[in-house]
């Protein structure tokens, strides 16, 4: 299990300057770049770049699939997953199992479900982040943003979960200021419902390789970066092996 030197040099050059621009989009904002994780998007990464990747400090791995991730995690010590995609009720227990904080619950029936298999799996709650469809695209998981506030107080009751916060994965777009409106409303809806019920953490994961620095600019805690570590991934379809 011996790192590759120059791989592991590369991860840290790639890393500092990802932390370099969320640094210098944090401070136009007055923020503190302190209060911003980096979340690595590692889906389609095969273990043993992403032991050099920890081995240079990113040690928060994202991956948008159970099956991937349970593929991979033996192989990748140190690191603390969370899951980014789409949880089917079949594989809750899976991931349950597997990953330190679930970043895209959303559905009630979701969070009822992983609420009972934390109380069984776990000795503390799990952290979650409750997914939002900001824009509405029926191409994207998530609660409707005027569905949110009828659904959270049930799940705030979940004694099992750690609500700490909202996630939202932007609109493809060309433009990185583009993204800026979806942004803005994943920051007003939290902050609006945390004013209701201060159960709701302060957390927002928002922003991917192409527009984090807006949404670091508009607020995010955490962002989830994947090919701006990582480089291009293969075409789906292609061989995940690289
Ligand atoms: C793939 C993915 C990312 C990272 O996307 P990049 O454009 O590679 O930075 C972030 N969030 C989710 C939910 C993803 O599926």
């Amino acid at each position: 299990m011996t790192d590759d030197p120059a791989e592991v040099a590369g991860f840290v050059a790639a890393r500092a300057r990802v932390l370099e621009a969320i640094a210098t989009a944090a401070r136009r904002a007055g923020r503190s770049p302190a209060d911003i994780r980096l979340v690595a998007v590692s889906k389609a990464v095969a273990p043993p770049r992403l032991r050099a990747a920890v081995a240079a400090g990113l040690t928060d791995l994202g991956e948008n699939r159970v099956q991937e991730a349970a593929g991979k995690a033996d192989a990748v010590p140190g690191a603390r997953w969370h899951l980014v995609g789409p949880l089917q009720g079949n594989k809750a227990r899976r991931a349950v199992d597997l990953f330190d904080e679930v970043e895209s619950v959303d559905s009630v029936g979701l969070a009822v479900r992983l609420d009972r298999l934390a109380g069984e799996l776990r000795t503390t709650p799990l952290p979650v982040l409750l997914q939002v469809n900001v824009d509405a695209d029926p191409a994207k998981a998530g609660f409707r943003a005027d569905a949110l506030p009828a659904a959270l107080g049930s799940i705030l009751d979940l004694p099992h979960l750690d609500v700490r916060g909202l996630m939202t994965v932007g609109r493809l777009v060309d433009d990185a200021e583009a993204a800026r409106p979806t942004f803005a409303l994943l920051r007003e809806l939290l902050e609006s419902m945390h004013g209701d019920d201060a159960r709701l953490g302060p957390e927002l994961s928002m922003g991917m390789s192409d527009d984090y620095p807006v949404a670091v600019e508009e607020g995010a805690t955490i962002v989830r970066i994947g090919r701006a570590l990582f480089g291009e991934r293969p075409a789906p379809g292609a061989s995940a092996d690289r």
